[in-house]
This record gives C-alpha cells, structure tokens and sequence, in this order.
C-alpha cells in the first residue's frame, strides 16, 4: 500500500489507501489505535478526488491521531517489576516479584496481588513466565466459555477447536472451516469482552461476513455487545502491551 499524506496547519499526516470492492461511491476514513491512518475507497476511485475528501475531513483526522498517540504514549513497555500493574478478566492486579530459591517457583493470584516466584530478576526472564500464566489461564477460559457459547448457540453444533496466537490487531478469527483462533491477550479483557470476540467469532460459523444479518445475530445473543467492543477498541494498547 502506497502513502499518501495530507496537511493540517503545521503537521503532515500519513494515510494508506485501502481499495474495498463493497464500495461504490463514499470513502471512509479509520484512525487506528496506534494513529495510523487508513482510507477504505472503492477500487476505481480517483487519487486526486480521494485525496480531496480526505484533506476536507484532516481537522477530523488530525484530532483522532491525536488522541490515539496520546493514549498510546501512555503505554509503555512493562519492566515486570513490583509494583507493575497486571490486567487480568478486566482487573487490576500488581505484580509482586518474590525471590527463592526454592522449587518449584509459581505463579499466582493472591488478594490483588499477582505473585511470581523467581530466582531470577532478569525481565526477560519474568516476562516469560508471566507470559506463560497468561497462556495457561487464556487456553482454561476460553475453553469453559467456547463450551458455554456452543450451548447456548442454536447454529454451533460441536463444540470448535480453537489455537490460541499472538496477533497485533485482532482479538480472534474464525476461517469458513470453522478454524477458530484467538488472541491470549484477551484474557486480560473484561468477561464481557471476551464473550462479545467468542460470540462474533462463532457467528461467523453462520456468516462469514459482517453482513446486517451478521450483526442482527450478535444483536439477539448479546444486546450490549456495542458496549463491550467499544471497551475493547480503548484498551487495545493496554491489553496487548507486554
Ligand atoms: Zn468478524
């Protein structure tokens, strides 16, 4: 993808050009967590038009770059010591680094705390572990609420398989096979957000888009998925920051 860039007072704005064969005539405009900008413009749609209406909208663009580099800012990268704050089904948890020798060396919820024992004070090494409990706790979970979902859905009828994977900007995916993946960082998501990325995912079994059919179904099985998206779309940096 090529890009191209618009001005705005005194900044230069960065945008790529995503043809979309849905579209006919209007554009739109996305501003991505990390403040990347993306055009999705029908396939024969004119540069300079598209440019155009993209330069119209840049008090619009400009302000959403904005505030997702500010929000984005915010995150950095943990340093996995005490004191650090761990996200767990939507909490807040610390982490607390305890020293030992001793073997074999956990990794545990306790009040609100999360401890990890470690002979170690390396970050690498403690990110790994963390890293670990995250997995273990996200392969349990999923599991328990794919069984639920697959209950209570008319149109599953076996309960998926699914793999968890490391992915930068999406929570889930679901082929037409019925390969279900999800992201274990959403472990770290509230439950509703997490019951909202299953619920979209196994909808996909019965559309394999996001048609208005495909959205009046998550629609009927969880009416306050708007909700849970929206949460999810503003935690993104903070979820999937390691
Ligand atoms: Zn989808």
């Amino acid at each position: 993808m090529a890009t191209h860039k618009i001005i705005y007072g005194d900044q230069v704005i960065p945008y790529t050009i995503k043809p979309d064969p849905k579209r006919h005539v209007r554009i739109a405009i996305h501003v991505e967590p990390d403040g990347s900008v993306v055009v999705d413009a029908p396939p024969d749609f004119d540069l300079s038009a598209i440019h155009t209406a993209v330069q119209k909208r840049a008090r619009w663009v400009a302000g959403h770059v904005g505030e997702a580099l500010t929000r984005f800012a915010h995150v950095r990268p943990r340093e996995y010591v005490s004191g650090e704050q761990i996200m767990y089904l939507g909490r807040r948890y610390v982490l607390k680094v305890v020293r030992t020798d001793q073997k074999p060396q956990g990794v545990r919820l306790r009040g609100n705390r999360l401890e990890v024992e470690t002979r170690s004070d390396e970050a690498d090494d403690l990110k790994g572990r963390v890293r670990a409990w995250y997995r273990v706790k996200a392969r349990d979970y999923f599991a328990k609420k794919v069984a639920e979902a697959s209950e209570r859905l008319p149109w599953v009828e076996d309960i998926p398989a699914f793999r968890l994977m490391d992915m930068v900007k999406q929570w889930g995916s679901c082929s037409p096979e019925g390969q279900l993946i999800l992201n274990p960082h959403l472990i770290k998501a509230p439950r509703d957000c997490i019951e909202y990325v299953i619920l979209h995912e196994l909808a996909h079994l019965k559309h394999h888009d996001h048609s208005a059919e495909f959205w009046k179904l998550i629609e009927t099985h969880q009416p306050l998925w708007k909700k849970a998206k929206t949460e999810l779309d503003e935690l993104v940096e903070l979820l999937t920051v390691e």
